[in-house]
């Protein structure tokens, strides 16, 4: 390639005045009342002016051009039209005879292509006096050009032009130009990482024809500073797409101080319009550093040969080593980090961990975070979490990414969603209504109403709110290390919080169903009702209050994973309404088929709450709680009283929850939970022959305990938090749930498969071994 005539190797034209005024008149029928020389690289330029008000520009191009070249780029340029009409590029005029070109005899005999064409006005900017906003729109245009080329086809479009990025390997002959050796040591680094990272993806890269040479020498501005002109195509090919804005990264940044800054800007504006593939954006730094290398190696190749050229041919190199310096100081996989982050849209900036953890910490003195080195996650995908130096973990802990981190249809349901209408729900819309019907369909019949609002919390809330107006009363039992909320309300309901002494009048506990180390056993017969018995008493305590609902967890989560045999469900429903109360099922930790027999955790028993309050997974990670009840219940709220949450069930949650149920019918995720948690259980199970500190292994399809205990049946709760440290330093996350925090919980995302179940009881099996 590098043998290729070079056009700076060929004479740019040199057409007097007067016989360029006959080309004009004779050719194309433009009348010229002056001509004004423009400066061109390797073409002769002109302004035309005419006395009845139209510009031109006439081009008279280098000898070498190929004319195929030519005719695609008027072909180009016709099809940018057509696709893009808004987009500022000229536009070809055709000649008398209806030609894109003619051929011209020259003053030294050669034949020259020449083209006229509209002329756009703006001027050429240094790239210092652009600001953010300017960057951006740069960047939105280069999208906008790369995305009217996308279905442009044509023959010459195979066109091999040295400076295009994907070249690269092939400039290493030329590398020897480079005298000083710093430099030539860095831009083989670039060519080393390019041919071991780029090289082997770039053919599996989505590809069309680009403009490919986005510099500002190319471009037009306005007063505005928004691009007002694209006036050369000269180095348009058939190559990535991701290249035109690598190209434009390079060309227009280099030189400023803030360079990698306002990359950021300049790639924010294409995503705008065209949103980057993954593998696009992980490759965008070292193909900037490729075009910066190119720049650098060329300019002194070409100072070597053409040394009357050299100012021109080394005009942008200064900025172009600059750029590459600081790149090279933050490190490329830093570079190639930061604008991977800003291809994803986000509104922040990844910081060191270190420095994040401090300012969380001044900034959220109050916001707990796991483990004693906390984990910095970045991303999600299925059944892992990712750090930013890419380390990932295995999330055995999570129930809210039910269907896994980052599902792609829950997302692109948000988004889609988001894009089209997110407002309250006081208009009438469909989402809504479709989440309401499909989880009335789910549930037993009597519960024929739905109401959305935005956490657990607000749901057990709400739920609270109709339990006293239907019932009159105001007490309420719970288990005794229940969790129901934050709020001021479902705080109270919540024992697992309580401070010290803390017990409001109006809340009795009752010994959740513990027959492994609670006053009843599993071996005892009638065990579960001698628990339930306790409601009794607990209903009794209220005094005044009178009983106005149990709220239950029916796997016990907070509790420390209990699963009792449905039997208890049934004895305790039947007890709280037997004093009057009502049944809330509390289905935001065990919900949504976790327990691998049935979508809600209560169903196993057959009992029918009179609420069931949903939450967590319910949305996959997006905001959305539920309260589902009987209209009939309803009615105990006064008409004037308005039942309305502003964010609750809005078009987008539900657009999250509709597509949650969808995945997991369609993937099967009940009955995945069902058989990944049976092949752990007995995993667990083995491990605790081994182990004796494994006192007890139980839980239902993926929401598992695993109690660690001494041999007197005691909590061996230091343990449990050592142990859950040593997983998350092997890359596992659980957590430690129970009365005394000493019980392992372990609650994945439901697309857990066996080798993850693997995974997790390898490394249960050493970190006990060695602890
Ligand atoms: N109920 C249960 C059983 C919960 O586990 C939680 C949260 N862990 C809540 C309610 C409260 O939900 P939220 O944090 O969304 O308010």
């Amino acid at each position: 390639m590098v043998e290729r005539l070079d056009p700076l190797e060929s004479t740019p034209p040199t057409f007097g005045e007067e016989a360029a005024r006959q080309i004009l008149r004779d050719r194309f029928g433009v009348e010229s009342s002056s001509l004004h020389p423009l400066a061109g690289e390797r073409d002769q330029n002109f302004r035309v002016d005419t006395a009845d008000g139209p510009r031109f520009l006439f081009k008279i191009s280098n000898p070498a051009d190929d004319r195929p070249v030519l005719e695609m780029q008027a072909a180009a340029l016709r099809h940018i039209e057509h696709v893009d009409p808004g987009l500022p590029i000229m536009r070809a005029l055709p000649s008398v005879t209806g030609e894109s070109w003619v051929e011209v005899p020259g003053p030294d005999g050669r034949t020259y292509p020449a083209r006229v064409f509209t002329f756009l006005s703006g001027q050429v900017i240094a790239n210092t006096a652009l600001t953010t906003e300017a960057i951006w729109s740069y960047g939105q245009i280069t999208a906008r050009l790369g995305r009217a080329l996308r279905g442009f086809f044509h023959p010459a479009a195979d066109y091999e032009i040295q400076w295009d990025v994907t070249h690269l390997p092939k400039l290493r002959p030329l590398l020897t130009h480079l005298s000083d050796a710093h430099r030539r040591a860095q831009v083989e680094r670039v060519l080393d990482r390019f041919q071991a990272r780029v090289a082997p993806v770039l053919p599996g890269l989505r590809a069309q024809v680009i403009h490919g040479d986005l510099s500002l020498d190319n471009v037009l501005l306005g007063d505005d500073l928004r691009v007002t002109g694209i006036v050369d195509f000269g180095d348009m090919t058939h190559a990535p797409l991701i290249c035109d804005l690598a190209v434009a990264i390079a060309d227009v940044l280099h030189g400023r101080e803030d360079a990698i800054d306002a990359a950021e800007s300049l790639i924010r504006g294409y995503v705008s319009v065209t949103p980057l593939e993954e593998q696009e954006a992980g490759l965008l730094a070292d193909l900037v550093a490729a075009r910066l290398a190119t720049e650098i190696t060329i300019s002194a190749w070409r100072q070597r040969f053409y040394p009357d050229n050299a100012a021109y041919a080394a005009g942008s190199e200064p900025g172009a080593r600059a750029f590459l310096d600081s790149m090279h100081a933050m490190g490329m996989d830093s570079v190639a980090r930061r604008f991977g982050d800003a291809s994803r849209g986000l509104p922040y900036r990844r910081s060191a961990t270190s420095d994040l953890l401090e300012r969380r910490r001044r900034a959220l003195p109050r916001s707990p975070l796991f483990y004693e080195h906390p984990v910095h996650v970045v991303r999600g995908e299925g059944v892992w979490l990712f750090d930013p130096d890419g380390r990932r973990y295995l999330d055995c802990y999570n129930n809210v990414p039910v269907v896994g981190h980052s599902h792609p249809r829950v997302a692109q349901a948000v988004t889609e969603q988001q894009r089209l209408l997110a407002t309250h729900s006081r208009y009438l819309h469909e989402a809504i209504v479709e989440l309401a019907e499909r989880l009335q369909a789910t549930m037993p019949p009597g519960l024929d109403a739905a109401m959305f609002v935005n956490s657990g919390s607000e749901a057990n809330d709400l739920a609270w709110r109709i339990a006293r107006a239907a019932t009159g009363r105001t007490g309420a039992v719970v288990t005794a290390c229940a969790y129901h909320g934050l709020t001021e309300a479902t705080h109270a309901l919540s024992p697992e919080e309580w401070a010290e002494g803390e017990q409001p009048a109006h809340v009795a506990t009752i010994p959740a169903p513990d027959g492994y180390r609670g006053p009843y056993r599993r071996e005892q017969d009638g065990w579960t009702q001698r628990y339930a018995a306790h409601i009794d008493d607990a209903g009794r305590a209220l005094g005044d209050h009178g009983l106005a609902a149990i709220y239950l967890d029916p796997a016990f989560t907070s509790d420390g994973i209990l699963a009792p045999p449905p039997a208890y469900l049934r004895e305790a429903a039947r007890r709280a309404r037997a004093m009057g109360g009502l049944v809330v099922a509390d289905e935001v930790q065990a919900g949504y088929g976790r327990s691998g027999t049935h979508l809600w955790s209560f169903q196993a028993s057959g009992i029918e709450p009179d609420m069931v309050v949903l939450g967590k997974p319910m949305g996959n990670g997006f905001p959305v709680a539920a309260v589902l009840v009987s209209s009939q219940l309803l009615e105990a709220i006064p008409e004037e009283i308005e039942l309305f949450s502003t964010f609750g069930g809005n078009p987008v949650a539900c657009a999250a929850a509709l597509a949650v149920l969808a995945v997991i019918e369609d993937e099967g995720l009940v009955a995945n939970a069902a058989k990944v948690g049976a092949y752990l259980r007995q995993g667990l199970l083995t491990l605790a022959e081994r182990h004796p500190v494994i006192g007890d292994v139980r839980g239902e399809g993926l929401l598992l305990g695993v109690e660690l205990t001494d041999e007197a049946r005691q909590p061996a709760t230091g343990h449990a938090r050592k142990m859950t440290e040593a997983m998350r330093e092997r890359g596992i996350l659980l957590g430690a749930t129970g009365p005394a925090g000493n019980v392992l919980k372990i609650r994945p995302p439901l697309v857990l498969e066996r080798e993850h179940a693997d995974l997790l009881l390898q490394a249960l099996d050493e970190v006990l071994a060695s602890s």
